[in-house]
This record gives C-alpha cells, structure tokens and sequence, in this order.
C-alpha cells in the first residue's frame, strides 16, 4: 500500500475531536474513502460526527453498528458511515460497501474494516486513535498525495503534530 504522508495530532476531549474531523469533512469533494481504526470507546464514531457536520450535513450522527450502514447527504453528494463491529456478515455486506467505493459522488468512512480491508482501495486516508486516559485520544493520519487536499485545513491551524 503507497501511504506518502503521515500526520499526527491529540485531542483532549470529543468536541476537540469533533472539529478536527470537522476542519476534514470540510474538504470533501466526493469518491475518498476513510478508515477509522481504535478500540471500542477510541472516538471513531466521534469523528465521524465531525465528518458529517463538516461534509455539510446537518443529520445527526449516531453509531451504525445496529443498521450497517447509514447515509448523510449533502445536495447530489453521499456519506456513507459503516461500522462492521460484530457482524458476521461482514462478506455479504463488503459487496455493498464495494459498489458505494465506486460511486465517485458517494465518499466512505469506516469502522472496523478489519473483517472488509481487501475491498478498501490503496488509496484512502488511515486514521487510527490510540486512547490515553479518559479524555486523550492520539491520531495517526496516513494517506497517499492524491489524498493530502483533505488533510489541509487541519494542518493550517494545527500544530498538535
Ligand atoms: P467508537 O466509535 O470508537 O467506539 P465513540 O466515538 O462511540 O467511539 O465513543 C468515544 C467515547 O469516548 C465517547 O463516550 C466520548 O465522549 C469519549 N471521549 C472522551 N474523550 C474523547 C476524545 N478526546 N475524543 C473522542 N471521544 C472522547
Ligand atoms: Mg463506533
């Protein structure tokens, strides 16, 4: 996988967490795909909160882990949150998660991909949190130069790395 840039940053609590994604879902033009990775109670779906509002969607955003998927959309453009903790179906929703991928107006954000990772492309931005305490949360952002447009608004007013 060619991952050319890397990032880091902390958080100290969920609304800090919030308007970083924020600043990223801000600079969405449609088709990336993103994928959250930490232990349960990491702050994925946190972020994903800030994702959506930045996107533009003023839908609330709760956990999918229940529904599998669910959708935010923003005029003719698509977000599209999973989360594939605990379901054994993983296989027959990975080719739903496919299609989505190739929708160049729908953009992905993923919890778990764990059991779905040979469908997600080499080109998407990793993020993975690493909690410290109750309110710290650690971010590695990986992603190819194709991606680095979402990571701009984050690295002009943050300097958390
Ligand atoms: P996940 O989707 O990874 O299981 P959630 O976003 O659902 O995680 O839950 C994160 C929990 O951690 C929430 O209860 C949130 O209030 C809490 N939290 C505390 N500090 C932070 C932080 N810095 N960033 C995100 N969440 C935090
Ligand atoms: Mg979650």
């Amino acid at each position: 996988m060619t991952k050319n840039h890397s990032w880091v940053a902390k958080t100290t609590g969920p609304s800090q967490t919030e308007a970083l994604a924020h600043a990223i879902g801000c600079q969405i033009k449609g088709g990336e795909v993103i994928e959250l990775k930490s232990d349960l109670g990491g702050g994925k779906t946190t972020f994903a909160r800030g994702l959506a509002k930045g996107f533009g969607s003023t839908d609330r955003v709760t956990s999918p882990t229940f529904t599998i998927s669910k959708v935010y959309k923003n005029g003719l453009k698509e977000l599209h949150h999973f989360d594939f903790y605990r379901l054994p179906e993983a296989g027959l929703i990975a080719h739903e998660l496919e299609e989505v991928i190739e929708d160049p107006n729908c953009t992905v954000v993923v919890e778990w991909a764990g059991l779905v990772e040979e469908v997600l492309p080499a080109e998407r931005l990793s993020v993975s949190i690493v909690t410290n305490g109750e309110y710290e949360r650690k971010f590695s952002f990986d992603y190819p130069e194709s991606l680095a447009y979402l990571m701009q608004g984050v690295q002009d007013d943050n300097t958390m790395s």
